[in-house]
């Protein structure tokens, strides 16, 4: 027997990964009776009508979340504010707004003084994506065994955010609630400060003339190879990302910068027990990430090998 719908009708804003893949995680699963979306170019509404993604998509902020239960901000985080102050006047009373942001107080902060009376909000955060962008990046499997953060600010109605939990567990997530100042500490050193060393090996790179770009292409290894697909992430997101949770990059980066003095102090004075002590704390903690589920074990990191 089919559960019955979550939400009656969720409005998608902005349709690029995360909207997509979570229109087609709600069609998949039965978890919305309808889906309206809408994208700031006229562009992406024809792509996404093209490709059938959302049932309904729409020209305007106001269409989109008039009548909608669930209303899901899913643009940069530095949009959020000015797309919250559009929307507010035409939501509907008792409806729950929600974001998908990869930043949690600077969300907040702009969203919330928008929002009228009697209408809820819950940020949220899925961990999952991947590097690639718009309304035809997306999947129905996107947030299968990953975690989605709920970020509830204190007093918010407990069956609006019961509501957004099953929402993403029919999606396919594990949820779990934090506060907001500590899910952007915890993203700082889990996300944000790996994409930003990652950009920076790969503009490094870049910089080599005595390497040429053909040679960092054609000899690129593992190591390189994985910094250059995270250093293709959208470069307007992880823009917004860097100036929205400043505080807590800088604090890792701080530490970064003191960790990689100390690793070339001991290559320097050929301090082979320190690298070697390092790189096996660091083995660890890769197998914790395996042993979680939350990559894979095979060769390569998964990579599909194909026979010659
Ligand atoms: P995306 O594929 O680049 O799509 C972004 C959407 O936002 C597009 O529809 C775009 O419209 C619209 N948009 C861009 N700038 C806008 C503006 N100034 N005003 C109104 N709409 C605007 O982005 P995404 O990867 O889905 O990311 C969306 C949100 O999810 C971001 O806040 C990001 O931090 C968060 N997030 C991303 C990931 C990830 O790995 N990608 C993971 C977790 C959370 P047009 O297409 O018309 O330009």
């Amino acid at each position: 027997m089919s559960r019955p719908p979550v939400y009656d009708r969720v409005a998608l804003i902005g349709l690029g990964l995360i909207a997509s893949s979570m229109f087609w995680a709600m069609r998949r699963e039965g978890l919305a009776r309808e889906v309206v979306g809408t994208a700031r170019s006229a562009a992406t509404r024809e792509t996404a009508r093209e490709i059938g993604l959302c049932d309904r998509v729409v020209d305007s902020i106001p269409e989109a979340v008039a009548g909608a239960d669930l209303v899901v901000l899913a643009v940069p985080v530095g949009a959020m504010g000015a797309v919250a102050a559009e929307m507010a006047p035409h939501l509907k009373a008792g409806s729950t707004v929600t974001d998908v942001g990869s930043v949690k107080r600077a969300v907040i902060e702009a969203v919330a003084p928008h929002l009228p009376e009697g209408v809820h909000f819950v940020p949220a955060h899925p961990l999952a994506g991947t590097e690639h962008s718009g309304p035809r990046s997306g999947f129905a499997a996107l947030f299968r065994n990953r975690w989605c953060l709920l970020v509830p600010p204190p007093g918010t109605d407990p069956e609006a955010v019961a509501r957004l939990r099953a929402l993403w567990e029919g999606m396919g997530s594990s949820v779990e609630e934090m506060d907001a100042d500590h899910h952007d500490l915890v993203l700082a050193v889990t996300s944000h400060a790996p994409h930003l060393i990652a950009y920076t090996m790969v503009g490094v790179a870049d910089d080599l003339r005595r390497v040429t770009d053909s040679e960092v292409i054609k000899y690129s290894a593992a190591g390189f190879r994985d910094f250059t697909r995270i250093a293709a992430s959208d470069p307007t997101m992880w823009r917004d990302v860097f100036l929205t949770n400043k505080d807590a990059t800088l604090e890792i980066l701080g530490r970064f910068t003191e960790e990689l003095f100390a690793l070339q102090r001991a290559i320097r004075t050929g301090d082979g027990a320190h690298l070697h002590d390092y790189f096996s704390r660091t083995r660890a903690i890769r197998r914790g990430i395996i042993e979680a589920g939350q990559d894979t074990d095979a060769p390569d990191f998964g990579r599909v090998q194909t026979e010659t």
